[in-house]
């Protein structure tokens, strides 16, 4: 049996988005970034509506490339944490999927390769220093592998960058031009620009990306720091609701939750509202942090529990049980809720699965 608490998704907005990176960046090809379930909105519903609109789908690791190939997914898939073994090589050949290479670890592995892979993605580390080989060593890469059987479809770059949800960061255009100078005399295409590149104009202003790979902006939030999707005509694709399960007639002094945290300073109206941290909700989200009910703004008071939040009705006196919160999602960008308790859009977007009902929008 699944929670009150229901996560609802709107396919119509994760279009939209989509088509919103494209007319961003005009001309480019776009990896649609479904890893970690699709941000958490379930891989294989964004897969189903994403397959032939996106130019290919991208996730994390080989178990979710395995998964989509079971699923009949037949797109084009980027792998970001490529293949090591000689098998999980041969496993990539077979399953039709493009690996990345990022670390003298995976070469072995690849030697011993002798079936084609659709692309091979050589990835660079221009300053995020996380995965990705020297700039330097490109050339080197190209020279010994551009014959190799594995590669006959294709050898192709990408890199990271470390600050664009920043686009004033002086990193960004450093690592752009890392990156132009390790590829400009190599063959093949180009990649770079996440969601934050797109938005903010960067991947536009240079002719260096043939293909794009967006994650957040295509689920409604914007990667810029301190801003929300709306702001930039994006769509919330998800939707946390949950009901109004008690109401409470607060004293001033009486306090609230664990710790009692919080406590009234005049008669309050207060709403139980059935989402806790274990439904996902931030349990660092402190009082103050927007819950919407009837088109108004309630704050949260005291600390989230596990299954459960209270609320501040005073802008909703006619508030009943069984009324639907929103905890997230049209009407209430969840960059705000993410601000209020100290992370961002993606963590709570990723956490919320599992435990709730899921019903399009
Ligand atoms: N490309 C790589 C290599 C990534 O690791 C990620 C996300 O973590 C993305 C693209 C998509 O990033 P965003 O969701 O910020 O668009």
């Amino acid at each position: 049996m699944k929670r009150a608490a229901v996560i609802h998704r709107n396919p119509a907005a994760l279009r939209h988005n989509l088509e919103l990176a494209r007319t961003l960046a005009p001309g480019r090809r776009v990896w649609a970034v479904i890893k970690a379930d699709a941000y958490g909105h379930g891989m294989h519903w964004a897969a189903g509506l994403l397959e032939g609109v996106a130019d290919g789908l991208s996730v994390s690791c080989l178990e979710e490339a395995r998964a989509l190939r079971e699923a009949g997914v037949g797109a084009p898939i980027l792998v970001l944490q490529g293949p090591r073994s000689a098998a999980e090589w041969r496993f990539c050949a077979l399953h039709d999927l493009q690996p990345v290479l990022h670390d003298e670890a995976q070469l072995p592995g690849l030697h011993a390769l002798r079936e084609p892979l659709p692309a091979l993605w050589i990835k660079l580390d221009t300053g995020m220093h996380r995965l990705g080989f020297a700039p330097l060593k490109a050339q080197l890469l190209h020279a010994q592998l551009h014959r190799h059987p594995a590669t006959v479809n294709g050898l192709h770059w990408m890199t990271h960058l470390a600050c664009a949800d920043r686009p004033e960061a002086p990193q960004n255009a450093e690592q752009l031009e890392t990156f132009a100078h390790a590829v400009a005399e190599l063959p093949g295409q180009r990649s770079f620009a996440n969601s934050a590149a797109v938005v903010s104009g960067l991947a536009r202003s240079t002719r260096l990306g043939e293909w794009l790979r967006p994650g957040i902006m295509l689920y409604g939030a914007s990667p810029l720091v301190g801003e929300c999707g709306p702001e930039r005509a994006l769509r919330p694709v998800m939707t946390v609701t949950a009901p109004l399960i008690a109401l409470k007639s607060l004293e001033p002094g009486a306090s609230v939750g664990y710790g009692a945290s919080w406590t009234a300073n005049r008669p309050t109206r207060a709403g139980v509202v059935a989402m806790g941290y274990a439904d996902g909700y931030p349990r660092h989200a402190p009082s103050g942090t927007p819950v919407r009910l009837r088109g108004r703004e309630c704050p949260v008071i005291g600390r989230v529990s596990m299954d459960m939040l209270e609320i501040d009705l005073t802008a909703v006196p006619e508030a009943r049980v069984g009324d639907v919160a929103t905890l997230w999602g049209e009407g209430l960008p969840v960059e705000r809720i993410a601000e209020a308790a100290g992370t961002i859009s993606y963590e709570l977007l990723t956490r919320v699965a599992g435990r709730l009902r899921i019903a399009e929008s």
